[in-house]
């Protein structure tokens, strides 16, 4: 095992077993980034298992919250942390980095280099590192409530799907509206009034904004591949999801089709049924009024732009309150 900063380890799961080891460096605290049935440490040790899979297509990114907080008890307990996984290479590598990430302010980048010059074999898969990234943008927090941790599941949705693995949704990653957030612009139902969604909710593109909205849906190309048994999650380039818009802008330019929307709570009465594409429908029952219409893999707007994903709701079933 490697001391990674002062107090805190790094290595494989054979490490986890030599009590003796531990003890005679100061370890309090064992994060095991795998379930490892046999280990039964003694009572003195503190063992937190979590049942991480080495796949690029795992979401460890909703276990960094509570692996930062339990290296942060050890240290500040002013015990030392062992957090190991199999090989001590992806796993447990990546919690070590999201632990440097969030307490050290610096970037992925930074954070693996600093594990490389005390391990130089780390190597966290693909996914992983593109969730350290996620980690760093959102400034670690994993929240429904911040977009970057909502488009990062979106974004992940849409590349599964676009390989032909299905549609898989985060649900409770999908945003609540109405909430009682301040909202300003926001569109409702004509029908029913019911609300659909903030400008927070919206994928704006067109003329201000057209640098990250994806050009073609069959545009893809094949990436790196660096697990190539992980087909569906790995293979295809990230998809680019358009940036919020100023503040100021207008909800919708006059020669768009629609309203593009991120996916949200309400629509889960038809996103359930797991289908590519399909109609939007208000999610009021005594509406039920068809807003638009929805495809994974994108949909082009009348401006002529691609938006990926393409939940689009016709600017004519709706109001914009402001
Ligand atoms: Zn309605
Ligand atoms: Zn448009």
């Amino acid at each position: 095992m490697d001391e990674i900063i002062p107090g805190l380890f790094l290595g494989p799961w054979e490490t986890a077993f030599e009590v003796e080891e531990l003890d005679r460096m100061g370890v309090t605290h064992v994060l095991s980034a795998m379930r490892v049935p046999m280990l039964k440490l003694p009572e003195r040790f503190k063992n937190l298992q979590l049942h991480i899979l080495d796949s690029p297509k795992f979401d460890i990114l909703s276990y960094f919250p509570q692996c930062i907080a339990f290296i942060d008890e050890g240290m500040k307990s002013g015990g030392k942390v062992l957090v190991h996984c199999q090989a001590g290479i992806s796993r447990s590598a990546s919690v070590v980095a999201a632990y440097l990430i969030a307490t050290r302010r610096i970037t992925p980048e930074t954070a693996l280099e600093l594990i490389r010059k005390s391990r130089p074999c780390i190597q966290p898969n693909f996914g992983f590192r593109k969730q350290l990234d996620t980690w760093h943008q959102t400034e670690c927090i994993v929240s429904v409530d911040d977009k970057v941790t909502r488009l990062h599941y979106i974004e992940k949705t849409v590349r599964i799907s676009k390989a032909g693995g299905g549609v898989h949704i985060r649900k409770d990653m999908l945003a609540t509206v109405p909430n009682h957030r301040p909202s300003g612009n926001r569109i409702r139902c004509k029908m029913c009034r019911r609300e659909l969604a903030t400008k927070d909710h919206m994928f704006p593109h067109g003329s201000s904004s057209s640098a990250h909205t994806v050009a073609e849906p069959a545009a893809e190309t094949l990436a790196p591949v660096d697990d190539a048994a992980i087909i569906t999650d790995t293979a295809i380039d990230p998809v680019a999801i358009t940036p919020a818009p100023p503040r100021d802008a207008p909800l919708i330019s006059p020669e768009c089709s629609g309203y593009f929307l991120e996916p949200l709570d309400w629509m889960r009465s038809f996103l359930d049924e797991g289908l590519v594409e399909g109609k939007i429908i208000c999610p009021n029952p005594k509406c039920s009024s068809k807003l638009g219409s929805y495809a994974w893999a994108g949909v082009k707007c009348a401006c002529g732009e691609w938006v990926t994903p393409g939940f689009c709701i016709h600017r004519s079933k709706v109001d914009e309150m402001r």
